[in-house]
């Protein structure tokens, strides 16, 4: 699995996909992660990637060829044309279910707007989908590539321990997490529930299923409509 992100900050990228478990999965070569920088296409004199919107308007708009430019180069290096992905507000809301799907693509282009957005001739011509993180926008399209890459990176065979840490969280059990106590047995006066000291592993597990589906319904009874059925 192969994921690159096209974008007009790559070392803000590179700063997050160096840390922590995506980190040690690149250096280990269990996902191959890149960034490229957007600016590095165009053919401007002075490197500019933006312009003024037809027909008025606030911002800039990022400009169609050094995207394309970016795009094709990709496309000659991998050998192959990559799903490709524009991060936008407009765009289907992220989910844990599409984040496994992509899980199992081999070549991903991840494309990140900026200020106004992306003119949307290279939009047509390019992209395969578009995916928000959420309803509220952001200044630009670097934190939801971030997003979506972790959320793709750890679904990845060998980027997790197991793939137990995985399948037993929230939202891929179909049910949100129980909660999770570590030491010291009493902190603050409060202790810890007396089962998950007992060593008694069916009682444990019954109390976190338990957990899971009152907190499911009391916090989220779309999810638990679809856990009962
Ligand atoms: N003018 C655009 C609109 O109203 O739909 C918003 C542009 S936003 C300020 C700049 C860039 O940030 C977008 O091109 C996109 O790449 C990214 N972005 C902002 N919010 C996002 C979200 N919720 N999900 C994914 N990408 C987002």
């Amino acid at each position: 699995m192969k994921i690159e992100i096209a974008t007009l900050f790559p070392e803000m990228c590179e700063a997050v996909l160096n840390e922590s478990i995506v980190g040690r999965a690149r250096r280990a070569g269990k996902i191959e992660v890149s960034c490229r920088q957007i600016r590095e296409y165009t053919q401007d004199k002075h490197r500019r990637v933006d312009d003024t919107p037809y027909g008025g308007g606030m911002g800039m708009v990022m400009q169609c060829e050094p995207i394309y430019n970016c795009y094709k180069a990709v496309c000659d290096e991998w050998g192959t044309k990559p799903h490709t992905i524009y991060m936008s507000p407009k765009g289907k809301v992220l989910t844990e279910q599409r984040a496994a799907e992509l899980s199992q693509t081999d070549a991903i282009l991840i494309i990140c707007g900026h200020y106004e957005g992306v003119d949307q001739r290279v939009i047509d011509k390019i992209v395969d989908e578009e995916i928000s993180i959420g309803d509220y926008v952001l200044t630009g399209g670097e934190l939801p590539a971030l997003v979506l890459t972790d959320c793709i990176a750890r679904l990845c065979p060998g980027v997790l321990s197991d793939d137990v840490c995985f399948t037993d969280e929230s939202i891929y059990s179909g049910l949100l997490e129980y909660p999770q106590y570590t030491r010291p047995e009493v902190w603050e006066g409060e202790a810890v529930p007396p089962v998950l000291l007992s060593g008694h592993h069916k009682n444990i597990e019954a109390w976190r299923h338990d957990q899971s589906v009152a907190l499911t319904k009391e916090r989220r009874p779309d999810m638990y409509e679809n856990y009962i059925k």
